[in-house]
């Protein structure tokens, strides 16, 4: 494709830059309170990082993969793996992104373990040409919104504090997960409390088209969407829900990249995407599915993996992309950990936005000795 096709993004003509060393580093950071969804709950954030260094130049890539396959079915082990035995031998200094791109897609899935080996590329790129992410995205320097996504809780009342506590902070969006059993009088405690804050509901595939009925008792709420309502690998029944809901859909786990969107938004499955970098295979592909979302006048919000600083960090420049058009699920560093492996930490203004950190790649800055006292594995790949 030629320089000036449109098909074609910037990102696509960098060139993977020579590396020296490659290290994968297993991290766990412990979570202030736990966290918990329809399908598990957390108490700490255990990352997968891939570690490229370059000289004195060191990058960094965070697979968004749990340790367990509750959300997804990769795991950080099943990460390490297809990273050090198939992904990481495709990786040749001098290569486009492009051609890498197209050696990833000989691998069948995957797209966490992918991502982790993209971003490290990418942000190795950036520090070697000394620019900041989003210039790489081809996006201006801009502040982005804040969101944030509140695990289950014991009782709608304590749901209800927790978002007081998210509208002091000054969020710009306000997801509630909800589970069968937890739903209806959760949001409806919400909305009584809070008629106008931008609010909605994520049940992590824990429906099934027979709750259409129990499901549409939702649309009295005036939420902005709700969140990937039926099981993790449908397309096809969440366009038939979304018939006979008022309340448009939103999917998450269903998306794997462009393919998946392009079909779940033909059959009308999915008005709104949750875009995770790290779920469709990296920030080129997340590039395509914005491009494809906003041509069809989809929204698209990037979600979150409570990512350590340095995921945290690519998903704020993320969103300086057009065409990223909703507040995401990107919160304070606080919100999650007393110590995170980066400075700065995320922070909201008086009005609830958050800064692109600045300086080279992703910007923030891994610390090392914190990132020694969270080690829980290192190995030297290269
Ligand atoms: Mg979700």
């Amino acid at each position: 494709m030629s320089e000036s096709d449109p098909a074609t993004f910037p990102l696509e003509r960098e060139t993977v830059p020579p590396f020296d060393h490659v290290d994968l580093v297993t991290v766990r950071l412990p979570f202030l309170k736990p966290f918990a969804i329809s399908t598990a709950v957390w108490t700490c954030k255990e990352a997968l990082l891939l570690r490229l260094s370059s000289g004195s130049t060191v990058a960094w890539g965070e697979c968004v993969a749990d340790p367990d396959p509750f959300y997804a079915s990769e795991t950080t082990v099943s990460a390490a793996h297809i990273i050090r035995d198939f992904l990481l031998p495709l990786v040749e200094p001098g290569i486009t992104l492009s051609e890498l791109d197209s050696r990833f897609r000989h691998v069948r899935g995957h797209q966490m373990a992918k991502a982790t080996v993209e971003n490290a590329v990418v942000d190795l790129i950036a520090r070697t040409k000394d620019v900041p992410l989003h210039e790489l995205l081809g996006a201006p320097r801009k502040k982005v919104p804040s969101g944030l996504s509140i695990g289950l809780q014991d009782s709608p009342s304590a749901l209800v504090e927790e978002v007081a506590e998210a509208v002091g902070r000054g969020y710009h969006r306000i997801k509630v997960k909800v589970k069968k059993g937890k739903d209806i009088d959760y949001v409806s405690a919400v909305r009584d409390r809070f008629p106008d804050i931008p609010l909605m509901a994520d049940a992590n595939g824990d429906y099934s088209l027979g709750d259409a009925e129990h499901l549409a008792r939702l649309d009295a709420f005036s939420l902005m969407m709700i969140e990937q309502p039926l099981s993790y690998s449908d397309i096809y029944e969440h366009s038939i829900l979304q018939k006979s809901l008022a309340t448009p859909l939103c999917l998450d786990e269903s998306i794997h990249g462009l393919a998946d969107l392009v079909a779940a938004i033909d059959l009308g499955a999915c008005r709104i995407l949750n875009l995770k970098q790290g779920r469709v295979g990296g920030l080129l592909e997340s590039l395509r599915l914005v491009r494809h979302a906003a041509a069809r006048g989809v929204p698209v919000w990037s979600g979150g993996m409570d990512e350590t600083g340095i995921g945290r960090a690519v998903n704020i420049h993320l969103q300086t992309v057009e065409g990223i058009t909703l507040p995401g699920d990107t919160s304070e560093t606080s919100h999650y950990f007393e110590k995170d492996l980066v400075e700065p930490a995320v922070v909201l203004d008086d009005e609830g936005f958050i800064e692109v950190p600045e300086g080279p790649g992703f910007g923030a800055r891994v610390q090392l000795d914190r990132l020694d006292d969270l080690t829980l594995k290192r190995e030297r790949l290269k």
